[in-house]
């Protein structure tokens, strides 16, 4: 039997602002632990929350920017279960009346879109951390994380596949990093996914029972838990079982998913309305004001890139899944007037040469006015495309101009005749045997001598005067 995945996700992610959601505590990753804190973020007796407006403005944003639509009026709630990282033994979240609701971010996997929907985004509070590892006599808490504003953002069960989850993730990670509401770093948890998933017998209607996975601290592990837990659940089905709906953790170390605990109802929680907060409020103008603010977001961008530089569809997705790469991609085009050669150096070595260093496009060493010169450099024959690659290299090294490279490591194109005369006589003369076999008519040969000719230059002969060259001289043979 051919089974079929469904995977929905729950996506947490740290907002990046200054203060806590509901204090002003600071919201700095690290620091001495319990230094962040405050009365009001470690549940003291008393003590008021106060929202902090910029939660709303990000989670309204977030909202926005991925097709949501956005309440006039909500509320927070309550969600009481009692665990040492939770100081108050409640967490402040929304229940019923969550901020946005009915969004969708469309994907591309293989080459094809696909349109996932994103059931609800609401604002809570983070809880501390334990650490379990540091003291023999046992746990301590770190309460510096407690109250660090989040946003839960919980898609429909869309996904048919990991590939699928990893490119929802990574869509929406990009978004959430161009609208600079998190930093997502993944590794410090800033942006965290917990994986809701089930299989079918391919053609069931139904969906089945469904297992949710947590501590999945990178993509990767995500990618992995999905197809381990899918394999799992087919082979219970397989042997007569049946899927317990439970809640999973992952083991990154041993690569297998291990029972938590049987899942949670809402029910348990006892949500009630937060009766210290007032509703929220988001009217009109304020929402206008905060979609005035947002930039250009990636599928936008995508399409322009297609319209106004021509670019393939999808080289313009690959540009546009960092902003940064994009931004740089425009500077660049825009000082060089060939956007496609830029697309092209930065899709190719560029991307190759930040891949082999472990580098992101922010960490791109020089300017981008600096690879338009290098296109520039190819554009005028100046040099080949062989020898930019070469000085590209050199520019991540060095971090110098291209025209001073050139000029230093005297790289230019040779387009001196007599010195390509001088180089193409000594390959016929050192290839005797090929060049008979051309002459007998073996075409193939001529490209093999440019190659030479090439060798000989350093890569540095102008490859059409060469060709020039190469041609008179067997043809006086
Ligand atoms: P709860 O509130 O109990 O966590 P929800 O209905 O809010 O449950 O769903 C949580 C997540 O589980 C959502 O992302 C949803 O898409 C996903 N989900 C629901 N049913 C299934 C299923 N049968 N298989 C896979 N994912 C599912
Ligand atoms: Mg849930
Ligand atoms: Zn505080």
């Amino acid at each position: 039997m051919e089974y079929e995945i469904i995977v929905g996700l729950e996506v947490h992610v740290e907002l990046s602002t200054k203060s806590k959601i509901y204090c002003s505590c600071t919201t700095d990753f690290g620091g001495e632990p319990n230094t962040h804190i405050c009365p009001v973020c470690t549940g003291m007796p008393g003590v008021l929350p106060v929202l902090n407006k910029k939660v709303v403005e990000y989670a309204v944003k977030t909202g926005l920017a991925t097709n949501c639509s956005i309440a006039k009026y909500s509320k927070q709630d309550r969600k009481n279960y009692f665990y040492p990282d939770l100081p108050k033994a409640y967490q402040i979240s929304q229940y019923d009346l969550p901020l946005c609701r009915d969004g969708y971010i469309d994907i591309e996997v293989e080459g094809r879109t696909k349109r996932i929907g994103i059931t609800r985004i609401h604002i809570e509070e983070d809880a501390g951390k334990l650490v379990h590892d540091q003291n023999e006599t046992g746990t301590l808490i770190d309460y510096n994380r407690c109250g660090v504003p989040l946003i839960e953002i919980v898609t429909e069960p869309d996904m048919r596949s990991a590939q699928e989850a990893r490119a929802f993730v990574e869509s929406l990670r990009n978004i959430l990093r161009y609208i600079d509401v998190s930093d997502c770093k993944m590794q410090e948890g800033s942006l965290r996914v917990d994986v809701n998933l089930s299989v079918r017998p391919k053609g069931q209607k139904e969906f089945g029972t469904r297992t949710e996975m947590k501590n999945l601290n990178s993509i990767r592990s995500m990618v992995r838990a999905i197809e381990s837990e899918a394999k799992r659940q087919i082979e219970v089905i397989e042997s007569g079982g049946i899927i317990v709906q439970e809640t999973r953790r992952w083991d990154e170390h041993k690569g297998v998913s291990c029972s938590m605990r049987t899942k949670e109802e809402a029910h348990d929680y006892r949500y009630f309305p937060e009766p210290d907060l007032m509703p929220i409020v988001v009217d009109e103008e304020w929402k206008e004001e905060i979609k005035r603010s947002l930039p250009e977001l990636p599928d936008a961008r995508r399409k322009r890139y297609v319209n106004e530089y021509g670019l393939p569809g999808h080289d313009a997705f690959i540009l546009t899944s960092s902003k940064a790469l994009a931004d740089f991609f425009e500077e660049a085009a825009g000082k060089c007037n060939n956007a496609k050669a830029v697309s092209n150096f930065i899709l190719g070595d560029v991307s190759r040469i930040l891949n082999d260093k472990g580098m992101e496009a922010e960490d791109i060493p020089f300017p981008a006015e600096y690879l338009a010169k290098l296109v520039k450099l190819v554009d005028q024959g100046t040099i080949s495309t062989t020898i930019a690659k070469k000085v590209l290299e050199i520019m991540f090294e060095q971090k110098k101009d291209p025209q001073e490279i050139v000029r230093e490591e005297g790289l230019e194109v040779v387009s001196d005749e007599k010195a390509l005369a001088e180089v193409v006589k000594k390959v016929i003369s050192n290839n005797t045997k090929l060049v008979e076999d051309y002459k007998k008519g073996k075409d193939k040969v001529f490209g093999f001598l440019v190659g030479q000719a090439m060798k000989e230059t350093k890569g540095k002969a102008n490859p059409r005067l060469l060709n020039k060259i190469l041609k008179e001289e067997l043809d006086k043979i």
